[in-house]
């Protein structure tokens, strides 16, 4: 009898916080500078998953640095109410491969809400560089070894990661001087204005720019082209110029505190679910070059979520211990 009364009062404690979340602003921590490419996802995204949790008011909060380690650490000790969020992208998986010592743990401290989206990456290069095809590029950097150099958003970002592969496949004998920024937004800046040569970033970043031509694109880091984009459907990828292997596409995903309480948890991925079917949310991230995950992608699910991330971990250590290069 006892144990039944105890049962019920945690079913009614359990149904009362369901139905309280959210009862205050939820916020949403970017780990990198406003105006970026998972800024650009995050408040994208809010957009849509809002209308599915009561029009709750989801703020975004760009705690940027040190490759996003920052934001995620901020999310895993953050209270477990589903009020604070991580949206975050491939980093959660390569900076256990990047840094040798993380302040938290990726596949312990969080709970796992699902994957939104897949990005490509594009090669793009300063306005004045004298080059206008990934060959003349290529030919041009291998001809100033030690000259230029490459911004990124951090150690471990996807920008950091990318041009390490690049650099790396093409076997330069001299890296490029790597300018660290708090996100490619502020890196984006200096790119258009010449002060950094060479980025390689989101197109989530790179697709208005390059319309507008306010910079250059070289190649796409896709196994092939992408061929049905009116913008970057112009641009090769870095395996048909002879990479072999090379294919980057970059994911972002949503996490919360561990510990959330099962409830808040489901709502959240329901809510995040709604979003990713969302028209609206599916065609401005298609425009910008970005693959909303399909509501059938098993990675979608908090299960299938950490089991991909577990399975890129694993993936992204073995290119990174054959580079041997670490952020610490
Ligand atoms: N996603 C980062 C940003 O929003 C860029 C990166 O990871 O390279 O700035």
């Amino acid at each position: 009898m006892k144990a039944l009364v105890v049962l019920s009062l945690a079913a009614v404690a359990v149904t009362a916080h369901a139905q309280s979340f959210p009862s205050k602003p939820i916020t949403i921590v970017v780990p990198f500078a406003a105006g970026g490419p998972t800024d650009t996802v995050a408040r994208q995204l809010a957009e849509s998953m809002r209308k599915h949790l009561g029009n709750a008011t989801i703020v975004v909060d760009n705690a940027a640095g040190a490759g996003g380690t920052i934001g995620a650490n901020k999310v895993a000790r953050a209270a477990p109410d589903g009020h604070t969020l991580l949206v975050w992208h491939i980093g959660m998986a390569a900076t256990p491969a990047l840094y040798r010592k993380l302040p938290y743990k990726p596949l312990e401290d969080f709970e796992y809400l699902g994957v939104i989206n897949d990005v490509p990456m594009t090669l793009v290069g300063k306005p004045q560089l004298p080059a206008n095809t990934y060959r003349d590029f290529e030919n041009y950097i291998r001809a100033n070894q030690g000259k230029l150099n490459l911004g990124h958003a951090g150690l471990g970002s996807a920008s950091h990661l990318c041009g390490l592969m690049w650099q790396y496949a093409v076997k330069l004998d001299k890296s490029m001087t790597t300018i660290a920024y708090r996100g490619t937004a502020p890196a984006m800046n200096d790119l258009i204005g010449g002060t950094i040569d060479v980025m390689c970033d989101q197109t989530t970043n790179t697709t208005q720019q390059i319309e507008a031509g306010r910079i250059k694109a070289f190649a796409v880091t896709t196994a092939k082209p992408l061929s049905d984009h009116p913008i970057l459907k112009h641009y090769p990828s870095l395996q048909e110029m002879g990479l072999k292997d090379f294919n980057l596409t970059i994911w972002h995903a949503m996490y919360a505190p561990k510990g959330t309480p099962a409830p808040v948890l489901k709502q959240l991925n329901d809510a995040l679910r709604a979003a990713l079917a969302d028209p609206e949310f599916q065609q401005r991230q298609k425009a910008l070059g970005a693959i909303v995950a399909s509501p059938t992608d098993k990675r979608t699910t908090p299960d299938g979520h950490k089991a991909f991330v577990a399975s890129e971990i694993t993936k992204i250590k073995a290119v990174v211990d054959a580079a041997g290069q670490y952020a610490d």
